[in-house]
Protein backbone atom coordinates (compact mmCIF):
# COMPACT_ATOMS: atom_id res chain seq x y z
CA UNK A 1 0.00 0.00 0.00
CA UNK A 2 0.87 3.17 -1.05
CA UNK A 3 1.16 5.69 2.07
CA UNK A 4 0.78 9.39 1.71
CA UNK A 5 3.16 11.72 2.25
CA UNK A 6 1.85 13.09 5.76
CA UNK A 7 2.23 9.32 7.02
CA UNK A 8 5.42 9.26 4.99
CA UNK A 9 7.17 12.38 6.84
CA UNK A 10 6.88 10.25 10.42
CA UNK A 11 6.90 6.57 9.61
CA UNK A 12 9.48 6.42 6.47
CA UNK A 13 12.98 4.61 7.23
CA UNK A 14 12.15 4.37 10.91
CA UNK A 15 10.79 1.07 13.31
CA UNK A 16 10.54 0.45 17.11
CA UNK A 17 14.23 -0.21 17.80
CA UNK A 18 14.97 -3.65 17.89
CA UNK A 19 16.92 -3.89 20.85
CA UNK A 20 14.28 -1.82 23.68
CA UNK A 21 11.73 -0.54 21.90
CA UNK A 22 11.92 2.61 21.71
CA UNK A 23 9.20 4.14 19.49
CA UNK A 24 11.28 7.55 18.71
CA UNK A 25 14.31 6.49 17.11
CA UNK A 26 16.95 6.38 18.96
CA UNK A 27 20.47 8.75 18.82
CA UNK A 28 23.21 6.35 18.27
CA UNK A 29 25.77 8.63 19.62
CA UNK A 30 28.78 5.74 18.84
CA UNK A 31 31.64 6.17 16.21
CA UNK A 32 31.80 2.12 16.16
CA UNK A 33 30.18 -1.07 15.92
CA UNK A 34 31.77 -4.26 17.12
CA UNK A 35 31.33 -7.09 14.36
CA UNK A 36 30.22 -10.38 15.07
CA UNK A 37 33.37 -12.38 14.26
CA UNK A 38 36.25 -11.59 11.57
CA UNK A 39 34.45 -12.79 8.75
CA UNK A 40 31.83 -10.44 9.13
CA UNK A 41 33.99 -7.44 9.17
CA UNK A 42 35.78 -8.71 6.07
CA UNK A 43 32.07 -9.28 4.14
CA UNK A 44 31.25 -5.10 5.24
CA UNK A 45 34.49 -3.77 4.32
CA UNK A 46 33.96 -6.04 0.98
CA UNK A 47 30.55 -4.62 0.72
CA UNK A 48 29.13 -8.07 0.57
CA UNK A 49 26.71 -7.33 3.69
CA UNK A 50 25.36 -4.18 4.72
CA UNK A 51 25.68 -2.94 8.16
CA UNK A 52 27.62 -0.80 10.32
CA UNK A 53 31.32 -0.33 10.43
CA UNK A 54 32.35 3.54 11.93
CA UNK A 55 30.08 6.13 11.74
CA UNK A 56 31.92 8.21 9.25
CA UNK A 57 30.28 5.89 6.53
CA UNK A 58 27.04 5.04 8.55
CA UNK A 59 25.04 5.74 11.52
CA UNK A 60 21.51 3.61 12.29
CA UNK A 61 19.94 7.68 12.76
CA UNK A 62 21.64 9.35 10.08
CA UNK A 63 20.33 5.88 8.40
CA UNK A 64 16.67 6.52 8.89
CA UNK A 65 16.63 10.14 8.16
CA UNK A 66 18.97 9.02 4.71
CA UNK A 67 15.67 6.68 4.31
CA UNK A 68 12.88 9.38 5.13
CA UNK A 69 14.08 12.03 2.89
CA UNK A 70 14.85 9.21 -0.16
CA UNK A 71 11.36 8.10 0.46
CA UNK A 72 9.88 11.87 0.02
CA UNK A 73 11.66 12.57 -2.86
CA UNK A 74 10.94 9.38 -4.39
CA UNK A 75 14.25 8.43 -4.87
CA UNK A 76 16.15 4.98 -4.04
CA UNK A 77 18.95 5.92 -1.78
CA UNK A 78 20.35 9.35 -0.54
CA UNK A 79 23.44 10.31 1.83
CA UNK A 80 23.42 12.68 4.62
CA UNK A 81 26.05 15.57 4.77
CA UNK A 82 27.21 17.99 7.14
CA UNK A 83 25.53 21.01 5.28
CA UNK A 84 23.78 21.78 2.16
CA UNK A 85 27.23 23.09 0.69
CA UNK A 86 28.84 19.48 1.76
CA UNK A 87 25.87 17.44 -0.31
CA UNK A 88 26.65 19.96 -3.77
CA UNK A 89 30.06 18.43 -3.36
CA UNK A 90 29.34 15.10 -2.53
CA UNK A 91 26.60 15.07 -5.53
CA UNK A 92 29.31 16.43 -8.19
CA UNK A 93 32.10 14.32 -6.78
CA UNK A 94 31.47 10.95 -8.85
CA UNK A 95 30.15 13.08 -11.74
CA UNK A 96 33.58 15.37 -12.59
CA UNK A 97 37.12 15.04 -12.92
CA UNK A 98 39.79 17.73 -13.88
CA UNK A 99 38.70 19.61 -16.69
CA UNK A 100 35.14 18.51 -16.58
CA UNK A 101 32.32 21.38 -16.10
CA UNK A 102 28.40 21.60 -14.73
CA UNK A 103 26.22 23.48 -16.37
CA UNK A 104 24.47 25.31 -13.53
CA UNK A 105 20.87 28.07 -13.09
CA UNK A 106 22.09 31.75 -13.30
CA UNK A 107 19.67 32.07 -10.84
CA UNK A 108 21.10 30.00 -7.65
CA UNK A 109 21.62 30.59 -3.74
CA UNK A 110 24.37 33.02 -3.75
CA UNK A 111 26.80 30.83 -1.56
CA UNK A 112 26.36 27.90 -4.16
CA UNK A 113 27.32 30.39 -6.88
CA UNK A 114 30.92 31.26 -5.20
CA UNK A 115 31.15 26.82 -4.60
CA UNK A 116 30.63 26.87 -8.42
CA UNK A 117 32.47 29.72 -9.48
CA UNK A 118 35.44 29.81 -7.47
CA UNK A 119 36.60 26.90 -5.10
CA UNK A 120 35.37 23.93 -7.50
CA UNK A 121 38.35 25.45 -10.06
CA UNK A 122 40.47 24.18 -7.19
CA UNK A 123 39.39 20.53 -8.23
CA UNK A 124 40.15 21.60 -11.93
CA UNK A 125 36.16 21.73 -11.78
CA UNK A 126 34.23 24.62 -13.70
CA UNK A 127 30.64 25.89 -13.70
CA UNK A 128 29.02 27.42 -17.17
CA UNK A 129 26.27 30.20 -15.89
CA UNK A 130 23.38 30.51 -17.92
CA UNK A 131 19.80 31.38 -18.16
CA UNK A 132 17.87 28.57 -17.66
CA UNK A 133 14.70 30.16 -19.14
CA UNK A 134 17.17 30.25 -22.17
CA UNK A 135 16.65 26.57 -23.43
CA UNK A 136 18.95 27.47 -26.67
CA UNK A 137 21.46 28.55 -24.12
CA UNK A 138 21.52 25.66 -21.87
CA UNK A 139 21.57 23.29 -25.16
CA UNK A 140 24.56 25.44 -26.01
CA UNK A 141 26.41 25.31 -23.00
CA UNK A 142 26.32 21.22 -22.70
CA UNK A 143 29.55 20.27 -23.99
CA UNK A 144 31.58 16.96 -24.82
CA UNK A 145 33.27 18.13 -21.02
CA UNK A 146 29.95 18.46 -19.30
CA UNK A 147 28.72 16.19 -16.59
CA UNK A 148 25.92 17.64 -14.98
CA UNK A 149 23.14 20.10 -15.01
CA UNK A 150 21.98 21.88 -11.87
CA UNK A 151 19.56 24.37 -11.07
CA UNK A 152 16.95 25.42 -7.74
CA UNK A 153 13.45 24.14 -8.24
CA UNK A 154 12.21 27.40 -6.51
CA UNK A 155 15.25 29.38 -6.84
CA UNK A 156 16.47 31.28 -3.56
CA UNK A 157 15.54 34.07 -3.22
CA UNK A 158 14.47 35.34 -6.32
CA UNK A 159 11.07 33.55 -6.38
CA UNK A 160 12.11 32.20 -9.93
CA UNK A 161 10.37 28.51 -10.47
CA UNK A 162 12.40 26.25 -12.86
CA UNK A 163 10.25 25.15 -16.18
CA UNK A 164 11.97 20.92 -14.86
CA UNK A 165 10.43 19.47 -17.34
CA UNK A 166 11.83 21.64 -19.96
CA UNK A 167 15.22 20.93 -18.74
CA UNK A 168 15.23 17.30 -17.92
CA UNK A 169 14.64 16.96 -21.62
CA UNK A 170 17.56 18.69 -22.68
CA UNK A 171 19.95 16.89 -20.19
CA UNK A 172 18.43 13.54 -21.04
CA UNK A 173 18.88 13.88 -24.61
CA UNK A 174 22.66 15.14 -23.88
CA UNK A 175 22.91 11.78 -21.70
CA UNK A 176 23.85 13.93 -18.94
CA UNK A 177 22.05 13.47 -14.81
CA UNK A 178 20.29 16.51 -13.87
CA UNK A 179 20.73 17.63 -10.02
CA UNK A 180 17.66 19.78 -8.73
CA UNK A 181 18.17 21.66 -5.50
CA UNK A 182 14.99 21.53 -3.48
CA UNK A 183 15.63 23.09 -0.55
CA UNK A 184 13.54 26.30 -0.94
CA UNK A 185 10.86 23.97 -2.09
CA UNK A 186 10.81 20.83 -0.03
CA UNK A 187 9.08 17.41 -1.75
CA UNK A 188 6.15 18.34 -0.25
CA UNK A 189 5.80 21.18 -2.32
CA UNK A 190 8.07 20.09 -5.38
CA UNK A 191 8.83 16.68 -6.48
CA UNK A 192 11.81 17.10 -9.13
CA UNK A 193 12.23 13.36 -9.84
CA UNK A 194 8.84 13.39 -11.27
CA UNK A 195 9.92 15.96 -13.78
CA UNK A 196 13.07 14.36 -14.41
CA UNK A 197 15.07 15.51 -12.34
CA UNK A 198 18.72 12.58 -11.94
CA UNK A 199 19.84 13.61 -8.14
CA UNK A 200 17.92 15.71 -6.08
CA UNK A 201 19.93 17.81 -3.22
CA UNK A 202 19.09 19.85 0.23
CA UNK A 203 20.65 21.93 2.87
CA UNK A 204 18.17 20.21 5.64
CA UNK A 205 19.66 23.21 7.64
CA UNK A 206 16.18 24.83 6.48
CA UNK A 207 12.64 23.57 5.99
CA UNK A 208 13.06 19.77 6.23
CA UNK A 209 14.80 20.92 9.91
CA UNK A 210 12.24 23.75 10.14
CA UNK A 211 13.66 24.97 13.69
CA UNK A 212 17.16 26.56 13.07
CA UNK A 213 19.55 23.88 15.14
CA UNK A 214 21.27 22.39 12.76
CA UNK A 215 23.04 22.48 9.67
CA UNK A 216 22.86 19.63 7.23
CA UNK A 217 22.55 18.28 3.41
CA UNK A 218 20.96 15.36 1.93
CA UNK A 219 21.73 13.94 -1.70
CA UNK A 220 19.14 11.86 -3.07
CA UNK A 221 19.44 9.54 -6.27
CA UNK A 222 16.41 8.65 -8.14
CA UNK A 223 18.39 5.60 -9.35
CA UNK A 224 17.32 6.26 -13.04
CA UNK A 225 19.89 6.84 -14.68
CA UNK A 226 21.96 4.30 -16.92
CA UNK A 227 25.60 5.66 -15.65
CA UNK A 228 26.97 2.74 -18.23
CA UNK A 229 24.87 4.12 -21.24
CA UNK A 230 28.00 5.78 -22.34
CA UNK A 231 32.10 6.00 -21.51
CA UNK A 232 31.46 9.92 -19.06
CA UNK A 233 31.15 8.00 -15.45
CA UNK A 234 34.10 5.84 -15.14
CA UNK A 235 33.93 6.14 -11.50
CA UNK A 236 30.50 4.33 -11.77
CA UNK A 237 30.93 2.39 -14.59
CA UNK A 238 34.18 1.31 -14.77
CA UNK A 239 36.50 -0.21 -12.25
CA UNK A 240 37.08 2.34 -9.56
CA UNK A 241 40.95 1.84 -8.06
CA UNK A 242 39.59 3.86 -5.03
CA UNK A 243 37.70 0.51 -4.48
CA UNK A 244 39.66 -2.34 -4.91
CA UNK A 245 38.63 -2.17 -8.88
CA UNK A 246 34.05 -2.46 -8.02
CA UNK A 247 32.59 -1.62 -10.87
CA UNK A 248 29.59 0.08 -8.78
CA UNK A 249 27.02 0.28 -11.39
CA UNK A 250 27.62 -3.07 -12.61
CA UNK A 251 27.14 -4.22 -8.73
CA UNK A 252 24.70 -2.51 -7.13
CA UNK A 253 22.40 -1.11 -10.00
CA UNK A 254 20.19 1.74 -9.19
CA UNK A 255 21.77 1.85 -5.58
CA UNK A 256 25.19 2.46 -7.18
CA UNK A 257 25.33 6.48 -6.81
CA UNK A 258 24.22 6.07 -3.49
CA UNK A 259 27.02 2.70 -2.43
CA UNK A 260 29.71 5.22 -4.02
CA UNK A 261 28.30 8.37 -2.16
CA UNK A 262 29.24 6.43 1.14
CA UNK A 263 31.78 3.86 0.05
CA UNK A 264 33.97 6.60 -1.44
CA UNK A 265 32.44 10.27 -0.63
CA UNK A 266 31.90 9.87 2.95
CA UNK A 267 34.56 7.51 3.19
CA UNK A 268 37.59 9.88 1.60
CA UNK A 269 35.82 13.27 1.87
CA UNK A 270 34.79 12.90 5.29
CA UNK A 271 31.44 15.79 4.82
CA UNK A 272 29.47 13.68 7.36
CA UNK A 273 26.09 14.18 9.47
CA UNK A 274 26.40 13.20 12.94
CA UNK A 275 23.82 11.45 14.86
CA UNK A 276 22.46 14.62 16.67
CA UNK A 277 22.15 16.75 13.60
CA UNK A 278 19.94 13.96 12.31
CA UNK A 279 17.78 13.59 15.02
CA UNK A 280 16.89 16.92 14.84
CA UNK A 281 16.03 17.01 11.84
CA UNK A 282 14.18 14.05 12.26
CA UNK A 283 12.14 15.97 14.72
CA UNK A 284 11.81 18.78 12.28
CA UNK A 285 10.88 16.29 9.20
CA UNK A 286 7.22 14.97 11.29
CA UNK A 287 5.72 18.33 10.58
CA UNK A 288 7.47 19.33 7.24
CA UNK A 289 3.66 19.05 5.53
CA UNK A 290 1.85 21.11 8.57
CA UNK A 291 4.80 24.16 8.65
CA UNK A 292 4.54 24.44 4.71
CA UNK A 293 0.97 24.78 4.48
CA UNK A 294 1.24 27.26 6.68
CA UNK A 295 4.32 29.34 5.09
CA UNK A 296 2.50 29.46 1.95
CA UNK A 297 -0.63 30.78 2.93
CA UNK A 298 1.48 33.06 5.44
CA UNK A 299 3.58 33.99 2.32
CA UNK A 300 0.78 34.22 -0.03
CA UNK A 301 -1.43 36.99 2.15
CA UNK A 302 1.84 38.55 2.69
CA UNK A 303 3.15 38.82 0.09
CA UNK A 304 -0.23 40.24 -1.71
CA UNK A 305 -0.03 43.18 1.17
CA UNK A 306 3.38 44.00 0.53
CA UNK A 307 2.85 44.39 -3.02
CA UNK A 308 0.22 47.33 -2.11
CA UNK A 309 2.51 48.98 0.18
CA UNK A 310 3.61 52.57 -1.50
CA UNK A 311 7.46 51.99 0.33
CA UNK A 312 7.60 48.81 -1.78
CA UNK A 313 9.25 48.87 -5.40
CA UNK A 314 7.98 44.91 -6.19
CA UNK A 315 7.38 41.74 -5.31
CA UNK A 316 9.34 38.53 -6.42
CA UNK A 317 6.79 35.69 -4.93
CA UNK A 318 5.62 33.37 -7.28
CA UNK A 319 2.84 32.81 -5.77
CA UNK A 320 1.53 36.27 -7.27
CA UNK A 321 -0.36 36.26 -10.16
CA UNK A 322 1.54 39.93 -11.33
CA UNK A 323 4.87 37.23 -11.13
CA UNK A 324 6.33 36.25 -14.50
CA UNK A 325 6.47 32.59 -12.80
CA UNK A 326 2.78 32.23 -11.14
CA UNK A 327 1.85 30.29 -14.85
CA UNK A 328 4.93 27.57 -13.60
CA UNK A 329 3.68 26.94 -9.90
CA UNK A 330 0.89 24.66 -11.11
CA UNK A 331 3.44 22.30 -12.53
CA UNK A 332 5.96 22.72 -10.43
CA UNK A 333 4.40 23.22 -7.26
CA UNK A 334 1.10 22.65 -7.56
CA UNK A 335 0.27 23.22 -3.19
CA UNK A 336 2.38 26.79 -3.36
CA UNK A 337 5.08 28.69 -4.14
CA UNK A 338 6.79 28.22 -0.60
CA UNK A 339 7.56 30.81 2.27
CA UNK A 340 10.77 32.50 0.42
CA UNK A 341 10.07 36.04 -2.24
CA UNK A 342 12.07 39.17 -2.12
CA UNK A 343 10.85 42.56 -1.94
CA UNK A 344 13.06 45.87 -3.38
CA UNK A 345 12.42 48.67 -1.36
CA UNK A 346 11.67 52.49 -3.75
CA UNK A 347 13.99 53.79 -1.04
CA UNK A 348 17.15 51.80 -2.17
CA UNK A 349 20.51 50.38 -0.45
CA UNK A 350 20.25 52.69 2.62
CA UNK A 351 16.23 52.85 3.26
CA UNK A 352 16.67 48.55 3.32
CA UNK A 353 19.22 48.72 6.13
CA UNK A 354 17.34 50.72 8.35
CA UNK A 355 14.26 48.32 7.45
CA UNK A 356 16.26 45.22 8.11
CA UNK A 357 17.32 47.57 12.01
CA UNK A 358 13.68 48.05 12.82
CA UNK A 359 11.84 44.79 12.50
CA UNK A 360 11.16 43.51 15.80
CA UNK A 361 9.39 39.92 15.06
CA UNK A 362 11.37 38.90 12.17
CA UNK A 363 15.63 38.80 12.59
CA UNK A 364 18.27 39.90 10.39
CA UNK A 365 20.25 36.77 9.89
CA UNK A 366 22.00 34.51 7.38
CA UNK A 367 19.00 31.60 7.68
CA UNK A 368 16.07 30.56 5.83
CA UNK A 369 13.13 28.09 6.39
CA UNK A 370 12.89 28.43 9.95
CA UNK A 371 9.49 28.19 12.02
CA UNK A 372 10.51 32.50 12.65
CA UNK A 373 10.10 35.13 10.33
CA UNK A 374 13.61 36.09 8.91
CA UNK A 375 15.01 38.76 6.81
CA UNK A 376 18.06 39.42 4.85
CA UNK A 377 19.61 42.20 3.06
CA UNK A 378 21.19 39.67 0.67
CA UNK A 379 23.75 42.94 -1.13
CA UNK A 380 25.38 43.44 1.87
CA UNK A 381 25.47 39.98 3.42
CA UNK A 382 25.07 36.85 1.95
CA UNK A 383 25.55 38.05 -1.86
CA UNK A 384 28.55 40.87 -1.16
CA UNK A 385 31.22 38.63 -2.48
CA UNK A 386 29.02 38.63 -6.27
CA UNK A 387 29.93 41.36 -8.62
CA UNK A 388 27.06 43.45 -9.39
CA UNK A 389 26.53 41.95 -12.38
CA UNK A 390 25.72 38.68 -10.34
CA UNK A 391 23.63 39.93 -7.62
CA UNK A 392 21.43 41.66 -10.23
CA UNK A 393 21.10 37.80 -12.28
CA UNK A 394 20.67 36.44 -8.52
CA UNK A 395 17.83 38.77 -8.26
CA UNK A 396 19.58 40.01 -4.79
CA UNK A 397 20.46 43.92 -6.10
CA UNK A 398 21.07 46.53 -3.63
CA UNK A 399 17.50 47.46 -3.07
CA UNK A 400 16.60 44.11 -2.60
CA UNK A 401 15.82 42.59 0.62
CA UNK A 402 14.83 38.41 1.11
CA UNK A 403 11.81 37.48 3.34
CA UNK A 404 11.47 33.98 4.81
CA UNK A 405 8.32 33.71 5.92
CA UNK A 406 7.50 31.95 9.49
CA UNK A 407 4.56 30.48 10.68
CA UNK A 408 3.77 33.39 13.31
CA UNK A 409 0.42 34.95 13.28
CA UNK A 410 0.01 36.40 9.67
CA UNK A 411 -1.45 40.26 11.28
CA UNK A 412 1.48 40.14 13.40
CA UNK A 413 4.05 40.01 10.87
CA UNK A 414 2.11 42.45 8.70
CA UNK A 415 2.19 44.73 11.80
CA UNK A 416 5.90 44.59 11.83
CA UNK A 417 6.59 45.01 8.40
CA UNK A 418 4.80 48.01 8.11
CA UNK A 419 6.25 49.82 11.72
CA UNK A 420 9.51 49.08 9.74
CA UNK A 421 8.63 50.38 6.41
CA UNK A 422 7.74 53.07 7.84
CA UNK A 423 10.36 53.86 9.43
CA UNK A 424 12.07 52.71 6.73
CA UNK A 425 10.58 55.87 4.14
CA UNK A 426 10.90 58.49 6.81
C1 LIG B 1 21.29 27.30 2.47
C2 LIG B 1 21.28 26.78 1.10
C3 LIG B 1 22.34 26.02 0.60
C4 LIG B 1 23.58 25.71 1.44
O1 LIG B 1 23.24 24.94 2.52
P1 LIG B 1 24.07 24.94 3.91
O2 LIG B 1 23.33 23.97 4.74
O3 LIG B 1 24.02 26.35 4.42
O4 LIG B 1 25.45 24.52 3.56
C5 LIG B 1 22.27 25.55 -0.69
N1 LIG B 1 21.20 25.81 -1.47
C6 LIG B 1 20.16 26.54 -1.02
C7 LIG B 1 19.00 26.78 -1.92
C8 LIG B 1 20.15 27.05 0.27
O5 LIG B 1 19.12 27.78 0.70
Amino acid sequence: MAYGFDTLQIHAGAAPDPATGARQTPIYQTTAYVFRDADHAAALFNLQEVGYIYSRLTNPTVAVLAERIATLEGGQGAVCCSSGHAAQIMALFPLMAPGRNVVASSRLYGGTITQFSQTIKRFGWSAKFVDFDDLEAVKAAIDDDTRAVFCESIANPGGYITDLDAISAISDAAGIPLIVDNTSATPYLCNPIEHGATLVVHSTTKYLTGNGTVTGGCVVDSGKFDWSASDKFPSLSEPEPAYHGLKFHETFGALAYTFHGIAIGLRDLGMTMNPQAAHYTLMGIETLSLRMERHVQNAEQIAGWLEGHEAVDYVTYAGLKSSPYNARVANICPKGAGGLFTIALKGGYESCLKFVDSLEIFSHVANLGDTRSLVIHSASTTHRQLTPEQQEAAGAGPSVVRISIGIEDAKDLIADLDQALAKASA
